[in-house]
């Protein structure tokens, strides 16, 4: 049962945004600069975003070497330049829209931890500075072999170190804050606890059932167009898409007195990953070794996987530095058959971005400005 008001007032949008994370936001962002007058609402099922977004490591991450010499085992040499460059433009339209002081960005560069095994990687870096050159204009990659001493990491383990000149690294917290904060500056609405059941087209518009707790048929919204980027959630709405979840996992250390290192750090292939932030330890990962257990959207932890982070933080990064852990948490990102992120039309009204992978910090704003280019708002 509505009111009239709610009816006239509340229940049309030129445009609805499916899902408050970074891409949902920046496309309303988008959206709002090249359509001032329109009405854009973005519905985020829960309080917060909580899919990935407000739940990453803050990498404005482009791909170590490892990982993308993997990427070059079975895909083209075009496609993984083509999204390299993406992330990097894509990092490039963050850091203009919001500034590098908002978002707390910080270019102490980036490195991986080589082990043994991994000292293939270093004949190849200079095929891949010259695959790349054409977007990063200068070598991206280096040997940077003794910084593992002077960060402390263990002989045992690190053999030698890759610097990369392209990555950067941000505040999740501050950077999702400011995008929220610019959307509402721009008249953007959004509804949050608002969870979207289910769409139908129709001739002319396109209805939008809201799960609602003390409505038992539901909020009937309706929008001209209506854009999905609800990455990992993605099959809720669009079963046939080429979507799996898979579970990320992180802990972060109490400040420690004297922590020799800065900046972001990979290794394996780009399933771990580190950082200092606030002088603490930031780790991340092992997916790898439970992908079958960590292909879900439970946003769980999973104590092998939390083992293994503690084994990997008191042997490899910090070894004989006594360290407390003082938080933990799990997020969902979007993987499928491909690396690449979809941005579609799925019909003249329905449009998706979703699928960011392990990257969607530096992807999701060049992913959105792609859809927004895309879609074409219309007053009926
Ligand atoms: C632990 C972890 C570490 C990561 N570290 C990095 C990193 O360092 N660098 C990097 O680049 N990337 C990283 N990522 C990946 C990155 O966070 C994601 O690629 C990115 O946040 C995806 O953004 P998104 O907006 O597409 O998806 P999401 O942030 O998942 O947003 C989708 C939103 O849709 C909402 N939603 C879903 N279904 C519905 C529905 N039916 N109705 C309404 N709302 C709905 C969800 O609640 C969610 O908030 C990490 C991810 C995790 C989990």
């Amino acid at each position: 049962m509505f009111s009239y008001w709610e009816q006239e007032s509340f229940s049309h949008y030129h445009h609805i945004v499916v899902g408050g994370g970074i891409v949902g936001l920046s496309l309303a962002i988008e959206l709002s600069e090249q359509y001032a007058s329109a009405r854009i609402l973005v519905l985020e099922r829960a309080l917060l975003p909580t899919g990935a977004s407000t739940r990453n490591a803050g990498f404005a991450c482009m791909g170590s070497a490892t990982e993308l010499l993997d990427d070059l085992t079975h895909t083209s040499e075009d496609d993984v330049v083509a999204l390299f460059a993406q992330r990097k433009e894509g990092l490039e339209l963050l850091r203009k829209r919001l500034g590098d002081e908002r978002i707390g960005y910080r270019a102490n560069g980036s490195y991986e931890l080589i082990s043994d095994k991994e000292k293939y990687a270093i004949d190849k870096l200079e095929y891949l500075n010259r695959l790349l050159m054409p977007v990063t204009g200068k070598p991206a990659f280096e040997e940077a072999n003794g910084m593992q001493a002077q960060f402390g990491f263990a002989r045992a383990s690190v053999s030698t170190m890759v610097s990369q000149t392209c990555e950067g690294e941000l505040h999740t917290g501050k950077m999702m804050r400011a995008l929220t904060d610019m959307a509402i500056q721009k008249g953007i609405e959004i509804k949050t606890g608002a969870s979207v059941a289910s769409f139908d087209e129709e001739e002319l518009r396109v209805v939008v059932t809201v799960e609602e707790h003390y409505r038992k048929e539901g909020w009937r919204l309706t929008c001209n167009t209506l854009s999905i980027c609800t990455n990992a959630f993605t099959k809720s709405l669009l079963p046939t898409e080429d979507i799996v979840p898979g579970r990320g996992q992180v802990l972060i250390t109490e400040p420690i007195k004297g922590l020799k290192f800065k900046g972001i750090f990979h290794f394996d292939k780009g399933y771990y990953y580190f950082r200092e932030i606030d002088g603490r330890v930031l780790l991340g990962g092992g997916r790898n070794l439970d992908f079958e257990t960590e292909e879900t959207t439970e946003i769980a932890l999973n104590q092998m996987i939390q083992d293994d982070l503690d084994d990997k933080l008191a042997n490899m990064i910090l070894p004989g530095v006594k360290v407390k852990v003082a938080q933990r948490w799990a997020g969902i990102m979007a993987f499928g058959s491909t690396k690449q992120p979809i941005v579609k039309p799925i019909s003249d009204r329905v449009f998706g971005a979703y699928r960011m992978g392990g990257m969607g910090v530096a992807l999701g704003s060049n992913v959105a400005a792609r859809l927004a280019q895309v879609i074409k708002l219309q007053w009926p």
